[in-house]
């Protein structure tokens, strides 16, 4: 008879393979009792290694406070017992109470596990550990990970563990112990950068802050002005009272005007790079600093820019399903389209579709800036989503705006107090970029462009050759 394919098993299995013991790993050495010691003992034994804790006094730590593979002993039998590998799990003021091991540590590999507890400082602690002990091999390493995440491993909480030493043969080893833990080590290079290593867990969001702080600041800019033009100024003016608007109707009208602002932010370094390629005529000269700063952020200027538009949409939707209970929501303007009055329908459905079409594309882009969706896309799929479509969502959110407008800025009664309405000052920036986007697109512009990004340089560029003459241009015209 037939076996059926579910009786089959998908993998070759081998009975006695299953039952064998797990091999007797060798034994790591951990200075210190403490929160990380624990966790580092459990996830250790957990992945087959014999652990020896090494205590300023074993009989006060409670004995069932470390797994079972793992004993208690005094520091110089933790050192003595470990073959290779000792971790130094207490804080890094407490470092010299350690010097009394200095020989036994001898030709061991020691793992300096502390952070900083301030930025910018000029020693590293690892570097301080390996100038105590000369003759040992301090490597830095599983200082960003928290004491929780070592023991859950690889079910949960970060996987990278930062890793540099002087010593490669040393940084090896702990690169495959990290390996065998279940985390993903990252090769830091040499000691000197133990630093910035020991500094990483105290940065706060740091690619973040410029832009959380420009979009923070286009936000007062223009909730103020729209403070003052619609509530403050008729108040003082002609006494009405309408600082009811202040909590939603005010966020929703500042929120589209920032997403908008920033989403041109996105666009406009790019803008400027190809400006300055243009005006230089050669790729091969940095940009200013700023430049470099602003390009670097322009995925978390989007981000930002999605989030204003995804609260604008809700706001929106919350202030609509406000006004239309006690009233039906298909009032006089749809009643109007069969009397041929249409308009304020045309002008209503338009600016809602480019509103929610352009909230749609610009989904897409922010989605495909998170690092696990946009690793999957090769680069032409990247620029396409990234370049392409954010300029379709540029756009539509102009149009946006624009049907919102209608012919209400040709109106004097738009203009209260001598000021023009917050979207009209909101679309400046997006459409000085679009109309440099098209700018650029023209031929002339583009093929120059496209040259200079594939190494053209113009003559007074290109580097001089053995007899001081500029080198001929190999790939391309200089046209
Ligand atoms: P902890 O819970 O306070 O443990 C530190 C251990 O150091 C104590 O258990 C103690 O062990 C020993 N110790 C205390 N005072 C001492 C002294 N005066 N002289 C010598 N040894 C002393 O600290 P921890 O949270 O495990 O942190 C240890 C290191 O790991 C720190 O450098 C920290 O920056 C780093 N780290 C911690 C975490 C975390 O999540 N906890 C994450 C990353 C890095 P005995 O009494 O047994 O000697």
């Amino acid at each position: 008879m037939m076996q059926s394919d579910m009786e089959t098993p998908l993998t070759p299995f081998s009975a006695s393979k299953a039952l064998e013991p797990l091999p007797i790993g060798p034994v790591i050495g951990i200075i210190g009792s403490g929160d990380l010691s624990r966790s580092l003992a459990i996830r250790l034994v957990a992945s087959g290694f014999r652990v020896v804790v090494g205590s300023r006094d074993p009989d006060r730590v409670p004995r069932d406070l470390f797994p079972d593979g793992a004993e208690v002993r005094s520091q110089r039998e933790a050192v003595d017992s470990a073959e290779r590998v000792v971790f130094v799990a207490v804080y890094p003021e407490h470092y010299y109470t350690l010097a009394g091991l200095r020989e036994r540590l001898a030709g061991k590999v020691l793992v300096d596990v502390s952070n900083a507890t301030t930025l910018n400082g000029e020693q590293s602690n690892a570097e301080r550990l390996a100038e105590m002990f000369p003759e040992s091999r301090v490597v830095k390493a599983f200082n960003v990970i928290s004491a929780w995440a070592l023991q859950n491993g690889a079910y949960d909480g970060s996987k990278q563990v930062l890793i540099c030493s002087n010593c490669s043969v040393s940084k090896d080893t702990v690169v495959q112990l990290a390996r065998r833990l279940g985390f993903s080590p990252v090769d830091m290079g040499a000691l000197c950068s133990s630093r910035s290593i020991e500094e990483a867990p105290l940065l706060l969001f740091p690619p973040w802050s410029g832009p959380v702080l420009a979009t923070f600041l286009l936000f007062l800019f223009f909730y103020g002005y729209n403070f003052l033009k619609g509530v403050l100024l008729p108040y003082l003016v002609h006494g009405e009272n309408k600082f009811f608007k202040l909590p939603m109707i005010m966020v929703n009208e500042t929120l589209p005007a920032v997403a908008l602002v920033t989403l041109a932010l996105v666009y406009l370094p790019g803008l400027l790079a190809a400006v300055f390629q243009l005006s230089r005529g050669t790729k091969y000269q940095r940009f200013p600093g700023w430049l470099d700063f602003w390009m670097c952020r322009r995925k978390h200027l989007g981000l930002l820019s999605f989030l204003c538009a995804a609260l604008h949409a809700v706001y929106s939707m919350c202030l609509s399903l406000r006004r239309s209970s006690g009233k039906s929501l298909l009032t006089a303007d749809y009643q109007q389209v069969g009397s041929g009055a249409s308009e304020m329908v045309w002008r209503a459905d338009l600016y809602l579709s480019c509103g929610i079409l352009g909230l749609g594309v610009l989904t897409l882009v922010a989605i495909t800036s998170l690092p696990s969706v946009g690793n999957t896309l090769n680069w032409r799929e990247f620029t396409f989503v990234q370049s392409g479509l954010g300029y379709t969502a540029l756009t539509l959110s102009i149009t946006h705006t624009l049907f919102f407008a209608w012919d209400f800025p040709f109106f004097a009664k738009a203009y209260p107090y001598y000021l023009p309405p917050a979207y009209l000052l909101s679309l400046i920036l997006p459409c000085v970029v679009l109309v440099g986007r098209i700018l650029l697109a023209l031929p002339c512009l583009a093929f120059r462009l496209a040259k200079i990004r594939r190494g053209w340089e113009s003559a007074r560029h290109r580097p001089a050759n053995a007899q001081g003459q500029a080198e001929p241009s190999q790939n391309f015209s200089d046209c």
